[in-house]
């Protein structure tokens, strides 16, 4: 592809360090969406949690349902026929001070990151976004943190069967995001040198992600 076509995604390990801070405290990140609204359009379910009083109080409740396998109160919004985000009026987001969190804290790179393709035909247009996206690499560091992120997303995918009942997240989104959470694994000597088994390093990432969520959990606790 020819490199003018691209956009800029921001120096590599400066957005690893701004999205990770995401994830745990659920800010978001500055994403340069321009006039791009194709997380809006791509036929996704947006998780809304119950605490989120002033996201529900914006939105008609016949457009929300249950969210399955979580507590009471958790619920999904639904997408119209041509999978836009019913919320999404002249190609803007008509709530968007008010968005869900899910909406706040997706961030399209995470895809291009983890060299993840986003999904079926229903997210052609967020391939077409991410193939734009082109990471700086200002340091050394960038690169290999870049390249830990990829190899976290490789190793998953493709040694399931050393994860206990060979549970994986399928969905490219958790994916991305899983790959993105315990990226350091792959920066580990004991890994690049070929010293623990894939089994150690699946437990690894196990810990790893584990630590993760009790840092997301504690954050959210605080903000109660
Ligand atoms: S609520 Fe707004 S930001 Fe979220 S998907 Fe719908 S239109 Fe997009």
């Amino acid at each position: 592809m020819d490199n003018t076509q691209h956009i800029s995604a921001g120096d590599f390990s400066a957005w690893l360090k701004e999205v990770r801070a995401s994830l745990i405290t659920e800010a978001g990140t500055a994403v340069n969406c321009g006039s791009c609204n194709a997380c809006c359009t791509s036929s996704y379910f947006i998780h809304i949690q119950p605490q989120e009083t002033k996201t529900l109080a914006r939105i008609n409740k016949r457009l929300l349902f249950p969210a399955p396998g979580l507590p009471k109160g958790n619920v999904l919004m639904g997408y119209d026929e041509q999978g836009r985000c019913p919320m999404l009026t002249d190609g803007r987001c008509s709530i968007y001070k008010n968005r869900a969190i899910t909406c706040r804290i997706y961030d399209c790179r995470v895809f291009t990151a983890a060299g993840i393709d986003p999904g079926d035909s229903d997210k052609t247009l967020i391939k077409k976004r991410t193939d734009l996206w082109q990471f700086e690499y200002p340091t050394p560091q960038d690169r290999d943190d870049h390249q830990a992120v990829k190899a976290a997303a490789t190793f998953i995918t493709t040694h399931a069967d050393c994860f206990p009942d060979g549970a994986i997240p399928h969905n490219p989104s958790q994916l991305a995001i899983l790959a993105i959470k315990v990226y350091s694994v792959f920066s580990n000597d004991a890994v690049t040198s070929g010293k623990w088994s894939n089994q150690e390093i699946a437990q690894k990432i196990i810990k790893t992600n584990a630590d993760f969520e009790t840092s997301r959990l504690k954050s959210n606790h605080q903000q109660v």
